[in-house]
């Protein structure tokens, strides 16, 4: 459970091997923390990276950008190079806190 608000399962950060790294409070809580140690100004905002206009995991073509979000890869929140960002939609992103997705990063995106 998140150490902050103790009402959320805490954030899955990423995976090495066999190991799975967990944060020690949900997503919300740390996002809040990375606001207040950032500014309000995430590494990815700095980065310029722009979205895709549909999710490059399941090709979900989003009407509104809030409906897809950004993956880290590598799960480094501070690792914003071109490879180690894509574009998935709400429900990939949720997913991907379950499951491996198998990308690696570098992959290309699979054109199926
Ligand atoms: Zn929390
Ligand atoms: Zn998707």
């Amino acid at each position: 459970m998140c150490k902050e608000c103790k009402t959320k399962p805490r954030a899955y950060a990423y995976r090495r091997g066999d190991r799975v790294y967990w944060r020690s409070v949900c997503d919300t809580c740390n996002r809040k923390r990375m606001g207040k140690r950032v500014g309000g100004i995430t590494a990815l905002q700095r980065s310029g990276y722009k979205k895709h206009k549909k999710c490059e995991l399941c090709g979900f073509k989003a009407q509104d950008k809030a409906q897809l979000d950004v993956l880290f890869v590598d799960g480094n929140l501070r690792n914003t190079a071109a490879t180690n960002l894509k574009t998935v939609c709400a429900n990939c992103q949720r997913l991907a806190g379950v499951r491996r997705l198998g990308w690696r990063v570098g992959d290309l995106i699979a054109d199926d």
